[in-house]
């Protein structure tokens, strides 16, 4: 029988409501929800695609180990022990997890425990995301009401529904000025007015007054605190489906120089849910121990001495928290068809055998104790 599973896009950070078409345990399809209020029944392309990674032919089916140049299947014991053994040898100092804004919070929460038991570097990458402190920071929306919209970036291409408001609120008479680094035909069609510019930090912010402005560029946002400028209200767009959520959970916010440097001076290094490997080969050669913990065997996998196979996002449940600090709830659609588990799951499996208590025996412990933790952030 067919059945349709409401749950939210994790392809960006607007975390709009998606349905999965579900029939003997597989899905077969997407389609937006059209009672989600980010979306309204809208999905951009990417969206439309999201479903895929389920059945993606580079899936991780079993854990592997690395033997002698080339990876073994093992079993979640054997991997696990290995690991824990290696992990024994260093001190706190030289070990480092890079956590994941495409992680859940509750995957990124028991990571963070982990690393904070073993006393242990811990940062995730917010790629070409604003850096901004979400605890401190209120995110202004009303989009659609807005007068003057300034954007800093692109989101027609990098997150259409965004866009898609920014339409809307042109249409209703609003004033669009872009800024981007890039001449974009798309950037010039929507614009009322349209600066290219060679720095993002060259951009003047007291020039502006009553303004919307929404950054989706590399841009430290300590420089917008609203207590700083009360002439605009700004929208930060950060990257991924739970950018924002892995940044409130006080897991340091890295930009692109940042997370290359920690990479860079870590002895034992575990990675869940990242490729750095695709930008940089060479950022991971010194490092003397790699566990990989991801959905697809990525090229950093490829580097790894461990490999641990997750699942998807459609094979749990969970939260996100979206660019407006919105917390969504992902839901299970189905089974795993392999021994791949929950990025928290495997975690906390692995405390165990280093005799850490993460404090929770269960998903719905681990959640509550997640929301009460994010509850007085937002
Ligand atoms: S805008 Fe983002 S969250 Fe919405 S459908 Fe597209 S990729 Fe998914």
């Amino acid at each position: 029988m067919m059945k349709i599973i409401n749950t939210i896009c994790p392809n960006c950070s607007v975390g709009c409501g998606v349905g999965l078409i579900v029939k003997d345990d597989k899905v077969l399809g997407v389609y937006p929800n059209k009672r989600h209020p980010i979306n309204e029944g809208k999905n951009c392309l990417n969206g439309r695609t999201c479903y895929k990674i389920i059945n993606h032919e580079k899936r991780l089916k079993n854990p592997l180990i690395k033997k002698n140049g080339a990876f073994v299947e093992v079993s979640w014991e054997e991997a696990l022990n290995y690991i824990a053994s290696h992990l024994k040898k260093y001190n706190g100092d030289e070990i480092t997890f890079i956590a994941s804004g495409k992680c859940t919070n509750e995957d990124n929460y028991a990571l963070k425990k982990l690393a904070d038991g073993l006393k242990a570097k811990i940062g995730h990458c917010i790629c070409n995301s604003p850096k901004v402190d979400y605890a401190e920071i209120s995110i202004s929306g009303g989009i659609e009401d807005a007068k003057n919209i300034v954007i800093i970036g692109d989101v027609f291409s990098e997150h259409a529904l965004i866009g898609r408001k920014v339409i809307k609120a042109k249409d209703k008479g609003a004033k669009i000025t872009i800024f981007n680094t890039e001449e974009r035909e798309i950037l010039k069609l929507n614009a009322d007015k349209f600066i290219k510019v060679d720095d993002y930090s060259d951009i003047d912010l007291n020039d502006f007054k009553d303004d919307l402005i929404i950054i989706n560029a590399p841009i430290d946002t300590d420089k917008f605190k609203n207590n700083k400028f009360k002439n605009f209200k700004i929208l930060p767009v950060a990257k991924h489906c739970n950018t924002v959520g892995a940044t409130l959970l006080n897991i340091p916010a890295l930009n692109r120089e940042e997370y290359f440097n920690l990479l860079k001076d870590s002895e034992f290094l575990y990675i869940v849910g990242e490729n750095p490997a695709l930008v940089n080969k060479n950022i991971l050669k010194d490092v003397d121990f790699l566990v990989v913990q991801d959905v697809i065997f990525t090229e950093t996998a490829d580097l790894a001495d461990v490999v641990l196979p997750t699942k998807c996002w459609a094979e749990k449940d969970g939260t996100f928290t979206n660019f407006e600090k919105k917390i969504q709830h992902i839901k299970k659609a189905v089974d795993p068809q392999h021994k791949a588990l929950e990025d928290w799951k495997i975690i906390k499996k692995l405390a165990e055998k280093l005799n850490i208590n993460l404090g929770f025996e269960s998903f719905d412990e681990l959640h509550k104790e997640v929301m009460n933790y994010l509850k007085d952030l937002n």
